[in-house]
């Protein structure tokens, strides 16, 4: 899923501060599971903006809505009527959803409520961590499933840096150190073997280093 955080009550006011009419439009994915752009949180921002504004004697009308996802057309669709009938729009999606919408609507300023912030999961309620960097070339099948590329702090394939002290990275003892994870991952998989491979330099040009990327199917373009 993809994590972010809502912006500051304060940087989306003074986002919107030129418009009169606003829609707040959620997304029902993967910021909803991560407590900041579904139809819960749009109605405790649209709340705290309508008080904020109210305070400083400022007037806004403010609609709601929440489509299932703001990266698809077939969602987006849904909210055509309510965007039409605003100035502009404050969307609580990922980068990728803000983007859809001003593609779709090129006439209507869409504005980021939300920092996107990495591809992770939920560990628990309440606890998201990043998990994943989209490199473009998945090397999880010889590191036991744990992303060195994301998890070591320092990228490395061929082995520990030698400065984790009990398990604990040395850039940051909060964070596990990935090594001695991927080490206890293939000891417990039997497959400590995969250690003593070369991992040869890898290759980031399909990662995001080698720009903006497309991943085309040819079996379902119409
Ligand atoms: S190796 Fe690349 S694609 Fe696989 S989890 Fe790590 S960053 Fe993501
Ligand atoms: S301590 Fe572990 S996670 Fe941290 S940089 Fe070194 S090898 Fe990577």
């Amino acid at each position: 899923m993809i994590v972010g955080e809502q912006k500051p009550v304060r940087e989306i006011i003074d986002t919107i501060i030129r418009y009169k009419k606003l829609l707040i439009l959620g997304c029902g994915t993967c910021v909803k599971t991560c407590f900041v752009g579904g139809e819960d949180e749009v109605a405790a921002l649209a709340s705290a903006l309508r008080l904020a504004l109210k305070q400083e004697d400022r007037k806004i009308e403010i609609e709601e809505q929440t489509v299932e996802r703001q990266c698809e057309n077939e969602f987006i669709q849904e909210a055509a009527n309510a965007v039409a009938r605003n100035e502009a729009v404050l969307s609580l999606a990922c980068g990728a959803g803000v983007q859809a919408l001003a593609k779709r609507f090129g006439d209507t300023p869409v504005l980021p409520g939300v920092n996107t912030t990495f591809i992770g999961i939920q560990q628990k309620p309440g606890l998201f961590t990043e998990e994943c960097q989209g490199c473009g070339n998945c090397v999880l099948a010889v590191f036991g499933g744990i992303c060195p590329i994301t998890r070591c702090s320092k990228k490395l394939l061929n082995g520990p840096c030698g400065g984790s002290q009990k398990g604990r990275c040395e850039i940051n003892p909060e964070t596990e150190c990935a090594w001695q994870l991927i080490i206890d991952r293939l000891t417990l998989l039997g497959q400590h073997k995969n250690l003593r491979a070369y991992i040869p330099p890898k290759n980031w040009q399909p990662s995001i280093s080698g720009g903006p990327r497309k991943y085309i199917r040819e079996d379902h373009i119409i």
